[in-house]
């Protein structure tokens, strides 16, 4: 499999998306195969040319890609005309309104989130780890999309790719804590004497308080870490890995 397509996403002919998988690229252990992430000292040519291998198999300009330097932080930048493409934006969440600038977002276990708004034409990704999902970048960037390109939330498709789940999720004390104070308690399940954590379910909570339609809500089955053959996963993959992608386009 080389990349994963969403269906609310596929009957929309203006955009180009996909998930990538491990398949289809030039890495070496332990970054087979199709690592995208430069930071993880994976060989760069190896990278680059993973790059440019995906970019001509989705059709997009390798040139015009923005990707970010993740921080599990809690800054959006919003991608436009006067925006440097060539400079590397330290940030979580991208939006952009303009066309053939493919965002992409990286990932191993954090959840890569699409956002598509058909009528105003608007494009999100978003990187939701633990953090980030605790600090409501998902309701953010939602928030910036209304405020600066009028998305109105009816018409928002919300696309979750793989990420680690409920399953492989284990987290400690310190964590649960943290849930509880954030009133996210209803996220950790106690299951002999270990605590495991439910990211989805807190985004899928926080989306129904603002009025996202479940319709438009569509979550990946894979969890990564049940399945790091096909996905990069940080925990499976015991911390040395690569990383997949979330990429959406306006054509
Ligand atoms: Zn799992």
């Amino acid at each position: 499999m080389r990349s994963l397509q969403s269906t609310l996403l596929t009957p929309y002919k203006n955009i180009i998306h996909a998930f990538s998988t491990r398949d289809n690229g030039y890495s070496l252990k332990p970054f087979l195969q199709n690592n995208l992430a430069f930071h993880v000292n994976d060989n760069p040519d190896l990278v680059l040319k993973n790059h440019q291998n995906y970019a001509n198999y989705l059709h997009y300009d390798i040139n015009k890609l923005v990707y970010m330097e993740q921080v599990h932080g809690t800054t959006i930048k919003i991608i436009d005309k006067e925006t440097d493409l060539s400079k590397t934006p330290k940030c979580d969440a991208l939006i952009t309104q303009e066309k053939d600038i493919p965002l992409m977002v990286m990932v191993a276990d954090c959840i890569p989130i699409l956002l598509f708004d058909p009528v105003q034409e608007v494009i999100a990704v978003v990187h939701a780890g633990r953090a980030g999902v605790f600090n409501n970048i998902l309701i953010n960037t939602i928030d910036e999309m209304k405020n600066k390109c009028k998305t109105n939330v009816k018409d928002l498709l919300v696309i979750l790719g793989p990420s680690i789940r409920e399953c492989c999720y284990e987290v400690g004390e310190e964590i649960k804590v943290e849930a509880q104070k954030l009133n996210f308690g209803y996220s950790i399940k106690e299951k002999d004497g270990s605590y495991y954590l439910d990211l989805i379910r807190i985004i899928k909570q926080e989306l129904q308080k603002i009025n996202i339609k479940n319709k438009n809500i569509e979550i990946s089955k894979y969890c990564t870490s049940c399945n790091n053959k096909t996905f990069f996963s940080y925990r499976a993959d015991k911390n040395t890995t690569g990383r997949f992608s979330g990429l959406l386009m306006l054509k």
